[in-house]
């Protein structure tokens, strides 16, 4: 049925005047569908009522038929008022209120039960029904019974009710009944046919998306499981390279400080002395390198494992600061020490601690000449801060948040003048929030920069990763 090209349009045409409220599910918006179908329904037969109702020969019943049709159709408007309001319940019990209306007048105006339009009070529950819901439908059924018995004891116990004497006027009334009870439970009929249909395919092509989703997601996951399991694959493989590379480059960098010293002793080759001095430097640089990629790998993998003790962080700061001195000098800059009031002890592990303050320390040094560093303390209750400011070179706006990412760095040209890996803030932002705490950096391009480390006095492990921390590679 649906395939008749009217119902789609009509179809279509309804489905844009159904409220976003009524949309929610399949169920509540064909209803809404088949309210507004009625609606119109109603409204075209009862226009075309119209035309036999203005051929009815007894001119007061034919004024009064059409006034009550006309009023009928001014009120039925107002069911698509309720209706966009979001009420299904109001919407149904309004229709089969106005019909009533109109079907009680007519059958007691037009000769009661004997009436040609007594037929047409079975369609209020099957209205009711459809739209307001299955308790209204019963309850129009029994108003509708109770109606004609009423009007039958009125009638069985002498109350005079007006005929309709004019036999043409009989058969037009009867005829007018029948034709629109007909011509309405039919286009019901069909109407709720095509919107069943409608609602099936809308069903279908919903499951199917569903099925389509699911499958997508599943794809997705088994990527992801896929890419986590490569992640670990390369994790292992770093951290096992790294640690093998380990042992024999520590041998390169110790024999040739030995060879260094017995060179000396012998006082020998200044030359050759300078040449392993080079094998040296390039020695501990790759050390460098190893063991930043081997924490980096180790924290990705959560193996890195923390050893909490109780230590005084400006004892620490003054121990950096001393390493960092003759850098400083060669570089032309101030270090300044702000220990600022005593912070006391905290619980962290200090080597990790330590080793976040040199990278950031190291860092400023490196990016500032003939300018300021100042490390400064602060703490309190709940945490304690080291900020590391300098008047260096700076950082652009754009590049601040990359800067913590692996292998990144400003100025990654072969023709830099920095040396470094570009691994040492990885490895700090990952340290700090191993530890509980956070790292934050401001900047400004040619006057400098600030950073900041700030940690919860005591570093407690997170219950999640507790037995992880105790492995390491
Ligand atoms: P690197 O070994 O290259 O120093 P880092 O991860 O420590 O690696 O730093 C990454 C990049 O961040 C650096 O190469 C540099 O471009 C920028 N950077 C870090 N600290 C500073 C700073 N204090 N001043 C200017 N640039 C900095």
């Amino acid at each position: 049925m649906t395939d008749a090209p009217i119902l789609r349009r009509w179809l279509s045409q309804v489905h844009g005047l159904v409220p976003a409220q009524l949309r929610r599910d399949p169920v509540t918006r064909r209803r809404s569908q088949l309210a507004l179908g009625i609606l119109g329904a109603n409204l075209i037969v009862g226009s075309a009522l119209l035309i036999p109702l203005a051929m009815i020969g007894e001119p007061d019943l034919r004024r009064i038929a059409l006034v009550n049709t006309c009023a009928c159709l001014l009120l039925m408007l107002l069911g698509v008022l309720f209706l966009r309001r979001g009420s299904l319940w109001l919407t149904g019990n309004w229709i089969c209120a106005i019909l009533y209306a109109g079907f009680a007048f007519a059958t007691w105006t037009g000769g009661g039960v004997r009436a040609p339009f007594t037929i047409c009070l079975a369609l209020l529950p099957m209205l009711a029904g459809i739209i307001a819901g299955r308790r209204s439908g019963l309850a129009w059924g029994c108003i509708s019974v109770a109606t004609l018995t009423a009007v039958y004891v009125a009638q069985a116990g002498g109350v005079e009710l007006p005929e309709v004497t004019h036999p043409e006027t009989t058969v037009l009334l009867a005829f007018g009944a029948l034709a629109g009870t007909t011509i309405l439970v039919t286009w019901m009929t069909a109407f709720s046919e095509a919107t069943k249909e409608a609602a099936i395919v809308q069903i279908e092509q919903a499951s199917a998306q569903l099925a389509a989703a699911i499958q997508e997601e599943e794809k997705a996951r088994h990527a992801a499981d896929q890419a986590i399991a490569a992640n670990a694959a390369k994790s292992a493989f770093l951290a096992t390279m790294s640690h093998e590379l380990r042992t024999p480059l520590n041998a390169i960098l110790g024999y040739s400080e030995l060879v260094v010293d017995e060179l000396r002793d012998r006082g020998g080759n200044d030359d050759l002395i300078d040449d392993i001095r080079k094998v040296h430097a390039s020695g501990r640089h790759l050390l460098g390198l190893i063991t930043d990629v081997l924490d980096l790998t180790r924290i990705e993998a959560s193996r890195l494992e923390l050893n909490p003790t109780d230590f005084e962080p400006a004892r620490l700061l003054r121990e950096v600061a001393e390493i960092f001195i003759p850098l400083a000098l060669r570089n032309n800059d101030v270090l300044t020490l702000d220990l600022g009031d005593d912070v006391g002890a905290v619980h962290h592990d200090a080597t990790r601690v330590r080793q976040v303050v040199i990278n950031l320390v190291g860092n400023a040094i490196k990016f500032t000449r003939d300018g300021t560093v100042t490390v400064r303390l602060r703490g309190d209750p709940d945490k304690f801060e080291v900020f590391v400011e300098d008047t260096g070179i700076g950082i652009p706006i754009d590049k601040i948040e990359r800067i913590f990412e692996p292998f990144t760095q400003v100025d990654a040209s072969s023709t830099r003048r920095y040396e470094g890996t570009g691994l040492g803030l990885a490895v700090c932002r990952r340290l700090v929030s191993l530890m509980g705490g956070a790292i934050e950096v401001r900047s400004s391009v040619g006057r400098g920069s600030s950073f900041t480390v700030r940690l919860p006095r005591r570093y407690t492990i997170p219950e999640h990763t507790a037995s992880v921390t105790t492995s390491a590679f």
